[in-house]
Protein backbone atom coordinates (compact mmCIF):
# COMPACT_ATOMS: atom_id res chain seq x y z
CA UNK A 1 0.00 0.00 0.00
CA UNK A 2 1.68 3.09 -1.15
CA UNK A 3 1.53 5.74 1.66
CA UNK A 4 2.34 9.08 2.92
CA UNK A 5 3.24 10.24 6.33
CA UNK A 6 4.32 13.21 7.95
CA UNK A 7 6.99 12.77 10.32
CA UNK A 8 9.26 15.91 11.58
CA UNK A 9 11.32 13.34 13.53
CA UNK A 10 11.75 10.81 10.87
CA UNK A 11 15.41 8.93 11.53
CA UNK A 12 16.72 7.31 7.89
CA UNK A 13 19.03 4.40 7.74
CA UNK A 14 20.80 6.87 5.05
CA UNK A 15 20.83 10.25 3.38
CA UNK A 16 21.33 11.07 -0.22
CA UNK A 17 20.98 13.56 -2.16
CA UNK A 18 18.92 12.88 -4.64
CA UNK A 19 16.51 9.33 -4.80
CA UNK A 20 15.21 8.18 -8.22
CA UNK A 21 12.24 5.79 -7.78
CA UNK A 22 12.29 3.17 -10.43
CA UNK A 23 15.13 2.58 -12.80
CA UNK A 24 13.26 1.84 -16.28
CA UNK A 25 14.16 4.78 -19.29
CA UNK A 26 12.97 7.64 -17.12
CA UNK A 27 14.85 6.37 -14.45
CA UNK A 28 17.82 6.15 -15.90
CA UNK A 29 17.94 9.28 -17.86
CA UNK A 30 17.23 11.08 -15.39
CA UNK A 31 20.07 9.21 -13.24
CA UNK A 32 22.86 10.25 -15.66
CA UNK A 33 21.59 13.93 -16.29
CA UNK A 34 22.28 14.27 -12.48
CA UNK A 35 25.80 12.95 -12.25
CA UNK A 36 26.93 14.63 -15.02
CA UNK A 37 25.67 17.65 -12.88
CA UNK A 38 27.84 16.43 -9.95
CA UNK A 39 25.39 14.55 -8.00
CA UNK A 40 25.44 11.16 -7.24
CA UNK A 41 21.93 9.93 -7.55
CA UNK A 42 20.60 6.38 -5.79
CA UNK A 43 18.14 4.59 -7.77
CA UNK A 44 15.92 2.03 -6.07
CA UNK A 45 14.08 -0.60 -8.38
CA UNK A 46 11.64 -3.17 -7.52
CA UNK A 47 12.90 -5.40 -9.94
CA UNK A 48 16.55 -7.54 -9.55
CA UNK A 49 17.42 -6.39 -12.89
CA UNK A 50 16.07 -3.06 -14.25
CA UNK A 51 13.75 -3.59 -17.17
CA UNK A 52 10.13 -2.09 -16.94
CA UNK A 53 7.67 -1.42 -19.27
CA UNK A 54 10.99 -0.17 -21.62
CA UNK A 55 12.15 -3.67 -22.12
CA UNK A 56 8.75 -4.50 -23.70
CA UNK A 57 8.80 -1.92 -26.23
CA UNK A 58 10.29 -1.38 -29.20
CA UNK A 59 12.81 1.56 -27.56
CA UNK A 60 11.80 3.72 -30.36
CA UNK A 61 12.17 7.85 -29.76
CA UNK A 62 10.46 10.12 -32.06
CA UNK A 63 12.98 13.26 -32.02
CA UNK A 64 13.15 16.06 -34.02
CA UNK A 65 16.09 17.51 -36.02
CA UNK A 66 18.66 14.96 -35.41
CA UNK A 67 22.11 14.48 -37.41
CA UNK A 68 20.63 11.34 -38.49
CA UNK A 69 17.68 12.56 -40.21
CA UNK A 70 20.03 14.98 -41.46
CA UNK A 71 22.02 11.98 -43.13
CA UNK A 72 19.18 10.71 -44.48
CA UNK A 73 18.15 14.04 -45.84
CA UNK A 74 14.65 14.07 -43.54
CA UNK A 75 13.20 17.61 -43.32
CA UNK A 76 12.05 18.17 -39.61
CA UNK A 77 11.96 20.50 -36.89
CA UNK A 78 10.69 20.69 -33.72
CA UNK A 79 8.47 22.96 -34.27
CA UNK A 80 6.58 20.67 -36.84
CA UNK A 81 7.57 18.07 -33.96
CA UNK A 82 5.55 19.95 -31.45
CA UNK A 83 2.53 20.50 -34.03
CA UNK A 84 2.03 17.02 -34.56
CA UNK A 85 1.89 16.03 -30.73
CA UNK A 86 -0.33 18.97 -30.09
CA UNK A 87 -2.95 17.61 -32.95
CA UNK A 88 -2.78 14.30 -32.67
CA UNK A 89 -3.90 15.48 -28.64
CA UNK A 90 -6.82 17.67 -30.08
CA UNK A 91 -4.91 20.38 -27.99
CA UNK A 92 -5.24 18.99 -24.63
CA UNK A 93 -1.72 18.40 -23.65
CA UNK A 94 -0.04 20.80 -21.88
CA UNK A 95 2.15 23.40 -24.24
CA UNK A 96 4.90 24.22 -22.02
CA UNK A 97 5.68 20.39 -21.81
CA UNK A 98 5.06 19.69 -25.43
CA UNK A 99 7.38 22.72 -26.12
CA UNK A 100 10.27 20.87 -23.54
CA UNK A 101 9.57 17.23 -25.14
CA UNK A 102 9.73 18.56 -28.64
CA UNK A 103 12.96 20.67 -28.35
CA UNK A 104 14.49 18.28 -25.68
CA UNK A 105 14.00 14.87 -27.61
CA UNK A 106 16.93 16.21 -30.78
CA UNK A 107 18.84 16.73 -27.66
CA UNK A 108 18.70 13.65 -25.58
CA UNK A 109 19.13 11.61 -28.60
CA UNK A 110 22.43 12.67 -29.46
CA UNK A 111 23.50 13.37 -25.76
CA UNK A 112 22.51 9.05 -25.87
CA UNK A 113 24.93 8.53 -28.85
CA UNK A 114 27.64 10.65 -28.18
CA UNK A 115 27.95 10.46 -24.27
CA UNK A 116 26.76 6.86 -23.73
CA UNK A 117 27.36 5.27 -27.80
CA UNK A 118 24.10 4.45 -28.15
CA UNK A 119 23.91 3.55 -32.05
CA UNK A 120 20.75 5.61 -32.89
CA UNK A 121 19.29 5.22 -36.49
CA UNK A 122 16.18 6.71 -37.79
CA UNK A 123 13.63 4.74 -39.23
CA UNK A 124 12.95 5.79 -43.00
CA UNK A 125 11.31 2.39 -44.87
CA UNK A 126 7.88 3.65 -42.73
CA UNK A 127 6.25 5.97 -41.05
CA UNK A 128 4.20 6.33 -38.10
CA UNK A 129 0.56 7.58 -37.75
CA UNK A 130 0.58 11.42 -37.32
CA UNK A 131 3.91 12.38 -37.78
CA UNK A 132 4.67 14.73 -40.28
CA UNK A 133 8.65 13.11 -40.89
CA UNK A 134 9.88 10.31 -40.47
CA UNK A 135 11.76 10.62 -36.60
CA UNK A 136 11.37 7.68 -35.04
CA UNK A 137 14.80 6.84 -33.67
CA UNK A 138 15.85 3.09 -32.56
CA UNK A 139 18.81 1.43 -31.94
CA UNK A 140 19.97 -1.74 -34.22
CA UNK A 141 17.58 -4.51 -32.69
CA UNK A 142 14.77 -2.14 -32.44
CA UNK A 143 13.51 -3.25 -28.85
CA UNK A 144 13.38 -1.92 -25.75
CA UNK A 145 15.10 -4.27 -23.97
CA UNK A 146 19.09 -3.46 -26.15
CA UNK A 147 17.69 0.31 -25.18
CA UNK A 148 17.28 -0.64 -20.85
CA UNK A 149 20.68 -2.92 -21.37
CA UNK A 150 22.58 0.08 -22.60
CA UNK A 151 20.91 2.76 -20.75
CA UNK A 152 21.96 0.43 -17.21
CA UNK A 153 25.29 -0.39 -18.74
CA UNK A 154 25.98 3.68 -18.99
CA UNK A 155 25.12 3.90 -15.15
CA UNK A 156 27.11 1.32 -14.05
CA UNK A 157 30.04 2.18 -15.59
CA UNK A 158 29.53 5.81 -14.61
CA UNK A 159 29.04 4.36 -10.70
CA UNK A 160 25.69 5.53 -10.47
CA UNK A 161 24.51 2.96 -7.19
CA UNK A 162 21.26 1.30 -8.52
CA UNK A 163 19.63 -0.68 -5.75
CA UNK A 164 17.44 -3.69 -6.85
CA UNK A 165 14.70 -5.84 -5.21
CA UNK A 166 13.58 -2.61 -2.88
CA UNK A 167 9.93 -1.43 -3.34
CA UNK A 168 9.18 2.03 -2.47
CA UNK A 169 6.05 1.81 -0.34
CA UNK A 170 5.85 4.60 1.54
CA UNK A 171 6.72 8.72 1.69
CA UNK A 172 7.81 10.70 4.72
CA UNK A 173 6.76 14.50 3.86
CA UNK A 174 6.05 18.00 5.46
CA UNK A 175 2.97 19.24 5.95
CA UNK A 176 4.02 21.57 2.96
CA UNK A 177 4.57 18.74 0.65
CA UNK A 178 8.18 19.13 1.27
CA UNK A 179 9.62 15.12 0.51
CA UNK A 180 11.99 13.87 3.78
CA UNK A 181 12.70 10.33 2.48
CA UNK A 182 11.13 7.24 1.49
CA UNK A 183 10.08 4.38 3.00
CA UNK A 184 11.46 0.90 1.47
CA UNK A 185 10.50 -2.52 1.76
CA UNK A 186 13.65 -5.65 0.89
CA UNK A 187 13.13 -8.64 -0.85
CA UNK A 188 13.60 -10.17 2.53
CA UNK A 189 11.27 -8.85 4.37
CA UNK A 190 13.48 -5.91 6.33
CA UNK A 191 12.42 -2.17 6.00
CA UNK A 192 14.75 0.98 5.26
CA UNK A 193 14.19 4.51 5.08
CA UNK A 194 16.75 6.65 3.09
CA UNK A 195 16.04 10.58 3.48
CA UNK A 196 17.14 12.93 0.41
CA UNK A 197 16.92 16.29 -0.86
CA UNK A 198 15.07 15.81 -3.81
CA UNK A 199 12.87 12.97 -4.86
CA UNK A 200 12.45 11.76 -8.37
CA UNK A 201 9.17 9.29 -9.02
CA UNK A 202 10.37 7.68 -12.83
CA UNK A 203 7.70 4.34 -11.24
CA UNK A 204 5.66 4.71 -14.52
CA UNK A 205 1.98 4.82 -14.00
CA UNK A 206 -0.85 2.51 -13.26
CA UNK A 207 -1.55 -0.14 -15.72
CA UNK A 208 -0.32 -2.57 -13.24
CA UNK A 209 -3.09 -2.23 -11.01
CA UNK A 210 -6.43 -3.21 -12.05
CA UNK A 211 -8.26 -1.35 -9.43
CA UNK A 212 -6.94 1.84 -10.54
CA UNK A 213 -7.24 0.80 -15.03
CA UNK A 214 -11.34 0.25 -13.99
CA UNK A 215 -11.51 3.44 -11.86
CA UNK A 216 -9.78 5.41 -14.56
CA UNK A 217 -10.21 3.98 -17.74
CA UNK A 218 -13.27 1.68 -17.49
CA UNK A 219 -13.01 0.98 -21.73
CA UNK A 220 -9.99 -1.29 -20.95
CA UNK A 221 -11.08 -2.56 -17.32
CA UNK A 222 -10.84 -6.27 -18.73
CA UNK A 223 -8.29 -5.82 -21.28
CA UNK A 224 -4.78 -7.47 -21.48
CA UNK A 225 -2.11 -5.41 -19.99
CA UNK A 226 1.13 -5.94 -21.78
CA UNK A 227 3.35 -3.53 -19.79
CA UNK A 228 5.13 -4.28 -16.69
CA UNK A 229 3.27 -5.47 -13.80
CA UNK A 230 5.27 -4.17 -11.29
CA UNK A 231 4.19 -0.65 -12.51
CA UNK A 232 1.30 -0.14 -9.77
CA UNK A 233 0.19 3.47 -9.37
CA UNK A 234 2.12 4.31 -6.45
CA UNK A 235 3.35 8.04 -8.26
CA UNK A 236 -0.65 8.52 -8.27
CA UNK A 237 -1.57 7.15 -5.52
CA UNK A 238 1.02 9.20 -3.18
CA UNK A 239 0.47 12.41 -5.52
CA UNK A 240 -3.08 12.10 -4.41
CA UNK A 241 -2.21 11.89 -0.83
CA UNK A 242 0.21 14.81 -1.16
CA UNK A 243 -2.50 16.86 -2.91
CA UNK A 244 -0.53 17.11 -6.27
CA UNK A 245 -2.10 18.08 -9.26
CA UNK A 246 -3.16 14.90 -11.18
CA UNK A 247 -4.05 15.18 -15.03
CA UNK A 248 -5.85 13.04 -17.58
CA UNK A 249 -5.80 10.07 -15.60
CA UNK A 250 -8.43 8.55 -18.32
CA UNK A 251 -4.94 8.36 -21.18
CA UNK A 252 -3.15 5.78 -22.24
CA UNK A 253 -1.43 3.94 -24.88
CA UNK A 254 -3.22 0.41 -25.92
CA UNK A 255 -2.37 -1.15 -29.18
CA UNK A 256 -4.50 -2.76 -31.61
CA UNK A 257 -2.11 -4.89 -33.08
CA UNK A 258 -1.79 -7.71 -30.38
CA UNK A 259 -1.11 -11.49 -31.96
CA UNK A 260 -3.51 -13.53 -30.08
CA UNK A 261 -2.97 -15.94 -28.30
CA UNK A 262 1.17 -15.56 -28.80
CA UNK A 263 0.61 -12.16 -26.98
CA UNK A 264 3.90 -10.67 -29.62
CA UNK A 265 3.41 -7.19 -30.56
CA UNK A 266 2.69 -6.80 -34.47
CA UNK A 267 4.53 -4.00 -35.49
CA UNK A 268 1.88 -1.20 -37.08
CA UNK A 269 4.10 -0.84 -40.13
CA UNK A 270 1.75 -3.78 -41.33
CA UNK A 271 -1.00 -1.41 -41.55
CA UNK A 272 1.02 2.19 -42.42
CA UNK A 273 2.79 0.10 -45.57
CA UNK A 274 -1.07 -0.84 -46.79
CA UNK A 275 -2.39 -3.42 -45.08
CA UNK A 276 -6.19 -3.49 -43.37
CA UNK A 277 -7.84 -4.89 -40.23
CA UNK A 278 -11.11 -7.00 -40.50
CA UNK A 279 -13.26 -8.61 -37.78
CA UNK A 280 -13.54 -12.05 -37.95
CA UNK A 281 -16.94 -11.43 -39.98
CA UNK A 282 -14.39 -10.27 -42.67
CA UNK A 283 -15.39 -7.15 -42.80
CA UNK A 284 -13.53 -4.10 -42.17
CA UNK A 285 -14.65 -1.59 -39.62
CA UNK A 286 -12.91 1.75 -39.35
CA UNK A 287 -9.62 3.93 -40.78
CA UNK A 288 -7.10 2.05 -39.11
CA UNK A 289 -4.54 4.57 -40.02
CA UNK A 290 -5.75 7.04 -37.28
CA UNK A 291 -3.71 4.88 -34.98
CA UNK A 292 -2.72 2.32 -33.20
CA UNK A 293 -3.38 3.08 -29.38
CA UNK A 294 -7.09 4.06 -30.07
CA UNK A 295 -7.34 1.28 -32.74
CA UNK A 296 -7.14 -1.07 -29.48
CA UNK A 297 -10.57 -0.25 -27.95
CA UNK A 298 -11.86 -0.58 -31.81
CA UNK A 299 -10.59 -4.06 -31.86
CA UNK A 300 -11.75 -5.09 -28.83
CA UNK A 301 -15.36 -3.92 -29.68
CA UNK A 302 -15.52 -6.46 -32.31
CA UNK A 303 -17.33 -9.92 -32.51
CA UNK A 304 -14.64 -12.16 -30.03
CA UNK A 305 -13.05 -8.68 -29.55
CA UNK A 306 -10.44 -9.49 -31.94
CA UNK A 307 -9.72 -8.85 -35.43
CA UNK A 308 -7.00 -9.69 -38.14
CA UNK A 309 -4.09 -8.01 -39.72
CA UNK A 310 -3.75 -8.61 -43.30
CA UNK A 311 -1.00 -7.47 -45.32
CA UNK A 312 1.68 -9.30 -48.30
CA UNK A 313 4.98 -10.19 -48.62
CA UNK A 314 6.30 -6.77 -49.63
CA UNK A 315 5.00 -5.18 -45.82
CA UNK A 316 6.71 -8.44 -44.06
CA UNK A 317 9.96 -7.60 -45.29
CA UNK A 318 9.75 -4.26 -43.73
CA UNK A 319 8.27 -5.64 -40.50
CA UNK A 320 10.80 -8.28 -40.83
CA UNK A 321 13.16 -5.27 -38.85
CA UNK A 322 11.45 -6.11 -35.63
CA UNK A 323 12.76 -8.82 -33.63
CA UNK A 324 8.96 -8.76 -32.02
CA UNK A 325 7.99 -9.42 -35.87
CA UNK A 326 10.41 -12.59 -36.48
CA UNK A 327 9.55 -14.50 -33.23
CA UNK A 328 5.83 -14.06 -34.41
CA UNK A 329 6.79 -15.77 -37.33
CA UNK A 330 8.54 -18.44 -35.38
CA UNK A 331 5.83 -19.13 -32.88
CA UNK A 332 3.28 -19.36 -36.12
CA UNK A 333 0.87 -16.45 -35.73
CA UNK A 334 2.06 -15.00 -39.43
CA UNK A 335 -0.56 -17.18 -41.52
CA UNK A 336 -0.07 -17.16 -45.18
CA UNK A 337 -2.35 -17.44 -48.66
CA UNK A 338 -0.96 -18.07 -51.84
CA UNK A 339 -4.84 -16.01 -52.54
CA UNK A 340 -7.36 -14.16 -51.34
CA UNK A 341 -9.43 -16.66 -50.89
CA UNK A 342 -6.67 -19.35 -49.41
CA UNK A 343 -5.92 -16.74 -46.66
CA UNK A 344 -9.63 -16.40 -45.72
CA UNK A 345 -9.68 -19.89 -45.09
CA UNK A 346 -6.89 -19.85 -43.50
CA UNK A 347 -8.33 -17.08 -40.87
CA UNK A 348 -11.61 -18.75 -41.03
CA UNK A 349 -13.57 -15.40 -42.22
CA UNK A 350 -16.07 -15.52 -44.97
CA UNK A 351 -14.26 -16.00 -48.41
CA UNK A 352 -16.96 -13.63 -50.29
CA UNK A 353 -17.12 -11.23 -47.80
CA UNK A 354 -13.30 -10.74 -47.29
CA UNK A 355 -12.58 -10.63 -50.78
CA UNK A 356 -14.58 -7.87 -51.23
CA UNK A 357 -13.64 -5.81 -48.70
CA UNK A 358 -10.15 -6.52 -50.22
CA UNK A 359 -10.57 -5.72 -54.03
CA UNK A 360 -12.46 -2.94 -52.73
CA UNK A 361 -9.11 -1.97 -50.62
CA UNK A 362 -6.58 -2.81 -54.09
CA UNK A 363 -8.73 -0.97 -56.19
CA UNK A 364 -8.90 2.50 -54.15
CA UNK A 365 -4.93 2.09 -54.12
CA UNK A 366 -4.83 2.05 -57.58
CA UNK A 367 -7.04 5.02 -58.15
CA UNK A 368 -5.58 7.19 -54.87
CA UNK A 369 -8.83 6.51 -53.63
CA UNK A 370 -10.40 7.42 -49.81
CA UNK A 371 -12.84 4.88 -48.34
CA UNK A 372 -15.94 5.49 -46.31
CA UNK A 373 -13.88 5.64 -43.11
CA UNK A 374 -12.14 8.73 -44.87
CA UNK A 375 -8.93 6.41 -45.14
CA UNK A 376 -6.92 7.95 -47.92
CA UNK A 377 -4.91 4.82 -49.82
CA UNK A 378 -1.86 5.15 -52.89
CA UNK A 379 -0.31 2.79 -55.29
CA UNK A 380 2.47 2.11 -53.88
CA UNK A 381 0.89 0.45 -51.17
CA UNK A 382 -0.71 -1.88 -53.53
CA UNK A 383 -0.71 -6.05 -52.18
CA UNK A 384 0.20 -8.71 -53.92
CA UNK A 385 0.02 -12.32 -53.99
CA UNK A 386 1.50 -14.67 -51.39
CA UNK A 387 -0.51 -12.48 -48.69
CA UNK A 388 -0.46 -12.78 -44.77
CA UNK A 389 -2.68 -12.65 -41.52
CA UNK A 390 -2.51 -12.36 -37.82
CA UNK A 391 -5.07 -13.08 -35.76
CA UNK A 392 -4.93 -9.95 -33.02
CA UNK A 393 -6.43 -8.40 -29.74
CA UNK A 394 -6.31 -4.79 -28.38
CA UNK A 395 -4.07 -4.31 -25.23
CA UNK A 396 -3.45 -1.60 -22.69
CA UNK A 397 0.21 -0.64 -23.20
CA UNK A 398 0.85 2.18 -20.25
CA UNK A 399 -1.11 4.80 -18.56
CA UNK A 400 -0.65 8.46 -19.60
CA UNK A 401 -2.33 10.06 -17.17
CA UNK A 402 -0.11 11.24 -13.79
CA UNK A 403 1.74 13.89 -11.59
CA UNK A 404 0.81 17.20 -13.15
CA UNK A 405 4.50 18.93 -13.87
CA UNK A 406 6.34 22.02 -15.20
CA UNK A 407 8.47 21.76 -18.15
CA UNK A 408 11.49 20.95 -15.76
CA UNK A 409 9.78 17.56 -14.00
CA UNK A 410 8.89 19.69 -10.76
CA UNK A 411 5.19 18.30 -9.54
CA UNK A 412 2.67 20.57 -9.61
CA UNK A 413 0.06 20.78 -6.69
CA UNK A 414 -3.84 21.20 -6.68
CA UNK A 415 -3.69 25.18 -7.53
CA UNK A 416 -0.54 24.90 -9.88
CA UNK A 417 1.93 25.86 -7.51
CA UNK A 418 5.39 23.65 -7.19
CA UNK A 419 5.95 21.01 -4.65
CA UNK A 420 9.30 21.89 -2.68
CA UNK A 421 11.41 18.64 -3.98
CA UNK A 422 9.44 16.31 -5.80
CA UNK A 423 10.13 15.32 -9.75
CA UNK A 424 8.16 13.15 -11.91
CA UNK A 425 9.00 11.68 -14.92
CA UNK A 426 7.78 9.33 -17.84
CA UNK A 427 4.51 7.00 -16.53
CA UNK A 428 4.12 8.89 -13.33
CA UNK A 429 3.85 12.18 -14.98
CA UNK A 430 0.98 13.46 -17.18
CA UNK A 431 2.07 13.06 -20.75
CA UNK A 432 1.51 14.59 -23.60
CA UNK A 433 -1.51 12.75 -25.26
CA UNK A 434 -4.58 14.53 -23.78
CA UNK A 435 -7.70 13.14 -22.07
CA UNK A 436 -7.56 9.79 -24.24
CA UNK A 437 -6.18 7.35 -26.18
CA UNK A 438 -6.88 9.14 -28.96
CA UNK A 439 -4.28 11.32 -28.11
CA UNK A 440 -1.24 9.55 -27.94
CA UNK A 441 1.28 9.88 -30.99
CA UNK A 442 3.52 7.08 -31.39
CA UNK A 443 6.64 7.46 -29.44
CA UNK A 444 5.34 9.78 -26.93
CA UNK A 445 5.78 7.48 -23.97
CA UNK A 446 9.62 7.40 -24.62
CA UNK A 447 9.72 10.48 -25.30
CA UNK A 448 8.08 11.83 -22.17
CA UNK A 449 10.81 9.11 -20.13
CA UNK A 450 13.30 10.03 -21.74
CA UNK A 451 13.54 13.86 -22.42
CA UNK A 452 11.72 14.71 -19.27
CA UNK A 453 13.83 12.18 -17.19
CA UNK A 454 17.14 13.71 -18.05
CA UNK A 455 15.00 17.14 -17.28
CA UNK A 456 13.84 16.35 -14.27
CA UNK A 457 17.50 14.99 -13.37
CA UNK A 458 18.80 18.28 -14.13
CA UNK A 459 16.22 20.36 -12.05
CA UNK A 460 16.98 18.00 -9.18
CA UNK A 461 20.30 18.16 -9.20
CA UNK A 462 20.30 22.42 -9.91
CA UNK A 463 17.71 22.03 -6.37
CA UNK A 464 20.63 19.55 -4.42
CA UNK A 465 23.12 21.99 -5.14
CA UNK A 466 20.91 25.42 -4.23
CA UNK A 467 20.32 23.77 -1.12
CA UNK A 468 23.92 22.47 -0.84
CA UNK A 469 25.31 26.31 -1.30
CA UNK A 470 22.61 27.76 0.86
CA UNK A 471 23.86 25.63 3.80
CA UNK A 472 20.39 23.73 4.21
CA UNK A 473 20.37 20.01 4.31
C1 LIG B 1 4.77 -3.57 -25.58
C2 LIG B 1 5.10 -2.11 -25.45
C3 LIG B 1 5.66 -1.44 -26.54
C4 LIG B 1 5.97 -0.08 -26.44
N1 LIG B 1 6.64 0.53 -27.48
C5 LIG B 1 7.01 1.83 -27.36
C6 LIG B 1 7.81 2.48 -28.35
O1 LIG B 1 8.30 1.88 -29.30
N2 LIG B 1 8.06 3.83 -28.23
C7 LIG B 1 7.59 4.51 -27.13
O2 LIG B 1 7.80 5.71 -27.04
N3 LIG B 1 6.93 3.90 -26.13
C8 LIG B 1 6.63 2.59 -26.20
N4 LIG B 1 5.97 1.97 -25.17
C9 LIG B 1 5.73 2.73 -23.93
C10 LIG B 1 7.05 2.81 -23.14
O3 LIG B 1 7.54 1.50 -22.93
C11 LIG B 1 6.84 3.49 -21.80
O4 LIG B 1 6.17 4.71 -21.98
C12 LIG B 1 8.19 3.79 -21.13
O5 LIG B 1 8.97 2.62 -21.09
C13 LIG B 1 7.98 4.32 -19.73
O6 LIG B 1 9.24 4.43 -19.10
P1 LIG B 1 9.31 4.63 -17.53
O7 LIG B 1 10.74 4.75 -17.19
O8 LIG B 1 8.37 5.70 -17.13
O9 LIG B 1 8.69 3.27 -16.94
P2 LIG B 1 9.29 1.79 -16.86
O10 LIG B 1 10.21 1.48 -17.96
O11 LIG B 1 8.11 0.89 -16.70
O12 LIG B 1 10.13 1.82 -15.53
C14 LIG B 1 9.51 1.96 -14.26
C15 LIG B 1 10.31 1.15 -13.26
O13 LIG B 1 9.87 1.46 -11.94
C16 LIG B 1 9.87 0.27 -11.16
N5 LIG B 1 8.95 0.50 -10.04
C17 LIG B 1 7.63 0.73 -10.10
N6 LIG B 1 7.13 0.97 -8.89
C18 LIG B 1 8.17 0.89 -8.03
C19 LIG B 1 8.29 1.05 -6.61
N7 LIG B 1 7.25 1.35 -5.84
N8 LIG B 1 9.51 0.87 -6.04
C20 LIG B 1 10.60 0.56 -6.81
N9 LIG B 1 10.54 0.41 -8.16
C21 LIG B 1 9.33 0.58 -8.75
C22 LIG B 1 9.45 -0.80 -12.13
O14 LIG B 1 9.87 -2.08 -11.68
C23 LIG B 1 10.14 -0.36 -13.42
O15 LIG B 1 11.41 -0.96 -13.57
C24 LIG B 1 5.66 0.61 -25.24
C25 LIG B 1 5.07 -0.06 -24.15
C26 LIG B 1 4.81 -1.41 -24.25
C27 LIG B 1 4.20 -2.12 -23.05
Amino acid sequence: MSTVSYAFDAKFDVDVPLLIVGAGAAGLCAALAAKEAGFEPLLIERDAVPAGSTALSAGLIPAAGTRFQRAKDIIDSPQLFAADITRKAKGEADAAIVDAVAHGAGVLVEWLADCYGLPFDVIDNFNYPGHSAMRMHGLPTRTGLELINRLRHAAETRDIAIIAERVADGLLAEPDGRIRGVEISRGDGGRERIGCQALILACNGYGGNRELVRRFIPEMGGALYFGHPGNRGDAVMWGEALGAKLSHLGAYQGHGSVATPHNILITWATIMQGGIQVNRDGLRFCDETQGYSEQAAEVLRQPGAIAWSVFDARIAAVARQFEDFRDAERAGAVLTGRTVEGLAGAMRVPAAVFAAEWTDVESLKAKRGQDRYGRSFAPEQICVEPFHAVKVTGALFHTQGGLAIDGAGCVRREDGTLLPNLFAAGGAAAGVSGSSAAGYLSGNGLLTATVLGRLAGQAAAGLCLERLSSGRS
